[in-house]
């Protein structure tokens, strides 16, 4: 297979559809990004990385830090935080509280909002520095030890964070935190404020491919626990359009408002593609288009 081919007529095909939707506006420094960027990378478990467009090109990575953290806290604690977030899709939007209340402070999943502030509570109380633990951890997967956390994009998240705030405080009336609120949103803020390019991400996301090995080889997550976070990501992973991405993408996938999505192709390689524009349900319209029309001219899916 000619990778570098492939991406390439990938990206042809879609150009016509980058810089549609809308760049998040809701944290208004992400508004401020390009929505004309278009960037896809491919990195093999035979350890070829290629790429097209904007592919080097940083950006903030938003929830895709969300599959980081639970893959975190699973090779470090296992299966207990299962006992505090569920793996059902939630099919309401990512931030919505509804379904928390009904479900009393135990979030439907971890790439929900709510679920991910689960996660973060735990990698928190396991490592006293959630935020800095999963950049280490992005570092040394991606092989790239310049990465950093967006400060501009943590300030204007913490400064328009009422939301997050609202589902921290409920949740920790359920006694469903550990941590203090303000600390674990503080360090859920830092981690989406991570900047990757696609290279980097499809690198950081290997390990989901290679069925837990880390990049240096040894084993960061169980077989089992691979495909556990696969499996979510595929449930899960492109909030409440989650079942559209598979219909069309049939892949395990994270996605992030800042326009970012991972896709794993277990046992194959890890893709991930950046264009700004958002569909109304927060997925990168020209990135979930040239998914799915990667998995079309390969053939490659889960299915
Ligand atoms: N930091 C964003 C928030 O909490 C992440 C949203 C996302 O990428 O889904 O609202």
């Amino acid at each position: 297979m000619d990778y570098q081919a492939v991406l390439d007529e990938v990206a042809a095909a879609v150009a016509p559809q980058v810089g549609r939707g809308q760049v998040a506006r809701y944290i208004p420094a992400l508004a401020a990004v390009d929505p004309g960027r278009f960037g896809i990378a491919l990195a093999a478990v035979d350890g070829t990385v290629v790429g097209t467009g904007d592919w080097e090109v940083p950006f903030s990575i938003q929830s895709i830090s969300k599959a980081f953290s639970l893959a975190l806290v699973l090779a470090q604690d296992g299966e207990s935080i299962w006992r505090r977030v569920g793996r059902e899709p939630s099919g309401n939007p990512f931030n919505s509280l509804v379904q928390l209340e009904h479900e009393n402070g135990i979030p439907r999943n971890p790439f929900i909002n709510a679920g991910a502030l689960v996660v973060t509570d735990r990698l928190q109380s396991m490592t006293g520095d959630a935020s800095t633990t999963m950049l280490d951890f992005l570092r040394a997967e991606s092989g790239n030890p310049e990465l950093s956390f967006d400060a501009a994009v943590a300030a204007s998240e913490t400064e328009h964070g009422d939301r997050n705030a609202a589902l921290a405080h409920f949740m920790a009336s359920y006694g469903n935190l550990d941590n203090p609120v303000p600390t674990v949103l503080e360090h859920y803020f830092w981690q989406c404020s991570i900047e990757m390019s696609c290279r980097d991400l499809a690198l950081a996301g290997g390990f989901l491919a290679r069925h837990g090995l880390a990049a240096d080889g040894s084993r960061l997550l169980s077989r089992r626990e691979a495909k556990r976070i696969n499996a979510v990501m595929l449930t899960c992973g492109t909030y409440d359009a989650a079942g559209d991405f598979a219909y069309r993408v049939g892949l395990p996938g994270k996605s992030g408002v800042g326009g970012g999505i991972v896709a794993v192709i277990p046992g194959r390689c890890t893709l991930c593609v950046w264009s700004p524009g958002l569909d109304a349900r927060g997925n990168s319209v020209a990135g979930v288009a040239a998914l799915d029309h990667f998995t079309t001219i390969t053939g490659w899916s889960v299915f």
